[in-house]
């Protein structure tokens, strides 16, 4: 249950536009006509586990070519060097993307949260 943090005494009830019939998460207040999105639990998680299953992922292959640069350096074969080198650019790249993933997701749950329990955040 979705309770309207505008009024605090309406419900949040999902606004269905033609343009997505099966699920929305845009919602509007019975009550005072307050509108927000509130992204659904399912969207959450499944942004938790992407990102901690691709963050997880790119830092162990981000690891994985570090130490390849690090040793090819040492043979001084510099074209593997860039390569690999270039591969934990990459890498950092993309734990930033999923890094903001997980900041969203943290994000779309204190939204979430503040729907349904209005009294605790003001
Ligand atoms: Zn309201």
């Amino acid at each position: 249950m979705l309770v309207c943090i505008n009024c605090k005494q309406g419900l949040m009830d999902p606004v269905r536009s033609e343009d997505e019939p099966e699920y929305t998460d845009h919602y509007q207040c019975g009550h005072c006509g307050h509108s927000a999105t509130i992204p659904s639990l399912l969207i959450i998680i499944s942004q938790i586990l992407s990102g901690l299953l691709g963050g997880g992922l790119t830092l162990y292959l981000m690891l994985i070519h570090a130490d390849n640069a690090l040793s090819a350096r040492e043979d001084e074969a510099s074209s593997t060097f860039m390569i690999e080198a270039a591969l934990v650019g990459l890498a950092v790249l993309l734990l930033a993307g999923f890094a903001y993933t997980l900041y969203r997701a943290a994000c779309n749950l204190i939204i979430r949260h503040r729907y349904r329990h209005p009294g605790t955040a003001s």
